[in-house]
């Protein structure tokens, strides 16, 4: 389903009365919002706008004026945010209404949402399981149809991953391309704010509202007419889906029996549509979790120092002097994975190291744009698996804390090299989704919607959980 069906929701007093009562049985079994308000009307003359009237859920590290922004923090559990986000102001704009906040991996750091400090986060296909993260809230709403879209944000996967775990759309735009501005910051030079949506054409609307250059944030980029190169120059017209060059990485290894097959089936699909297939090797991605986590953590350190307890967010009022009181706020406040990132961050960045640990991450990440570059000289675009495995059951026993990060694999190289990457829902197998996810060079992410939106044409309605009514 497109946004339009959602258009006046809030308003339409039959429809809205259904919509809550819906939005109540389901968010009490998955609890994907940390705060939601239902009851606002949306704009008056919302009806002209191009998303008017459509409510969508927001992660809970983006501003939106008035609400909290907790970062599924105990450290911020009672801060209220008094601006809202670029993308926020953009899609209201637009006329879409924000409804509430969505739960998230503390943060932003892990790939289950159960690290929220705040809140359990379930998958709308199987409770027992992980609605996957960081981004989980947003992506289990989207797909129990709470929202028709969230937004989310990506630094190493936490849009693409959770959308795969929930059957849904998950776009990661180019870096730059969407204003980060009113997003937390947990590792700078990798995140973006991305799109977790019920259908391509949805991602795509929203993406068109969100992107492009903001004076608030000097890293956004002027979003090109037309497909460019990186050196911005114009380059070819798209090329038709249909017949896109689709290269496919040979020999990956450690992927469950499920998520294979899929990627196999994907291929086929893609080569039956009339794409030509073409096998690439991508030997940097060997080193991608080890450049991420170098890289990740040391912005996390540094951009997590500003949590002090002195001019906003938890203070422990115990403390006598303020090095205590610092001290105690930050150990009582930030969870266990957090302090970890903090610790591995300083590690990796103190002095005298830095060419052995974060040098070498910078290398490696040259490495990595060199492979994609390599690649995309040849090809339009490639097509990889999102997560080695489905969404896995809540507790440490199925995937525990580091084998989730060596599992981050195929998401990370693409924030590693600034690039665009769309995951996509396939065929569910043993009940659950499996998502696959299409890469392009920077600014391609037209291409990516529209080679997608042939696979979603195939699969003659999208699957959704039990349980599931379009609204
Ligand atoms: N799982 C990755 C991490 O924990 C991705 C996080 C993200 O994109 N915010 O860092």
């Amino acid at each position: 389903m497109s946004v339009d069906p959602w258009k006046g929701i809030l308003k339409d007093t039959q429809r809205h009365s259904a919509y809550l009562r819906y939005f109540e049985e389901w968010e009490a079994r998955i609890g994907s919002f940390l705060e939601y308000r239902l009851s606002q009307d949306d704009p008056s003359d919302s009806g002209r706008l191009p998303l008017g009237g459509v409510p969508f859920g927001v992660k809970d590290n983006i501003a939106v004026e008035g609400y909290h922004c907790t970062c599924g923090s105990k450290i911020l559990k009672d801060f209220t945010s008094p601006y809202s986000a670029t993308a926020v102001n953009r899609l209201k704009a637009a006329g879409a209404v924000p409804v509430g906040k969505c739960n998230l991996d503390e943060f932003g750091m892990g790939s289950s949402t159960d690290n929220s400090a705040l809140k359990k986060t379930h998958n709308p296909w199987d409770v027992s399981r992980v609605a996957g993260g960081s981004s989980g809230g947003s992506a289990a709403a989207v797909a129990a149809g709470l929202v028709p879209f969230a937004l989310g944000s990506d630094t190493g996967g936490s849009v693409r991953q959770p959308a795969a775990f929930c059957g849904v759309y998950g776009l990661k735009p180019t870096y730059g391309a969407v204003s980060r501005y009113g997003l937390v910051a947990y590792a700078s030079s990798l995140e973006v704010v991305g799109v977790l949506a019920d259908t391509v054409d949805t991602a795509r609307r929203v993406f068109d509202v969100i992107k492009g250059q903001d004076e608030l944030d000097q890293s956004s980029a002027l979003y090109p007419g037309l497909s460019r190169d990186r050196g911005g120059n114009p380059g070819a017209a798209p090329p038709a889906a249909s017949t896109a060059r689709i290269a496919v990485v040979e020999g990956l290894e450690g992927l469950s029996p499920e998520v294979e097959e899929t990627y196999r089936s994907s291929i086929d699909f893609y080569k039956a549509a009339g794409c030509e297939i073409q096998p690439v090797s991508l030997p940097s991605l060997d080193y991608a979790v080890a450049a991420y986590y170098t890289i990740a953590t040391a912005e996390a350190s540094a951009n997590l120092a500003r949590y002090t307890g002195i001019r906003y967010g938890y203070r422990d009022t115990g403390a006598v002097t303020m090095e205590e009181m610092v001290r105690s706020s930050r150990t009582k406040g930030f969870g266990d994975e957090v302090k970890l990132r903090i610790l591995l961050g300083t590690y990796v960045l103190r002095s005298g190291f830095q060419d052995q640990y974060y040098g070498r991450a910078q290398k490696i990440r040259t490495a990595i744009r060199n492979d994609f570059d390599r690649v995309f000289a040849a090809a339009d675009l490639l097509l990889m698996p999102v997560f080695p495995v489905q969404a896995f059951p809540h507790g440490d026993t199925s995937l525990d804390q580091f084998q989730q990060k060596l599992a981050d694999k195929f998401t990370v190289a693409a924030n590693l090299a600034g690039i665009p990457a769309l995951s996509f829902p396939t065929a569910p197998r043993n009940g659950l989704p499996v998502g696959m996810q299409l890469l392009g060079p920077v600014f391609s992410e037209q291409r990516l919607f529209a080679a997608a939106e042939i696979h979603e044409k195939s699969l003659g309605g999208i699957p959704r959980p039990h349980g599931f009514r379009s609204v």
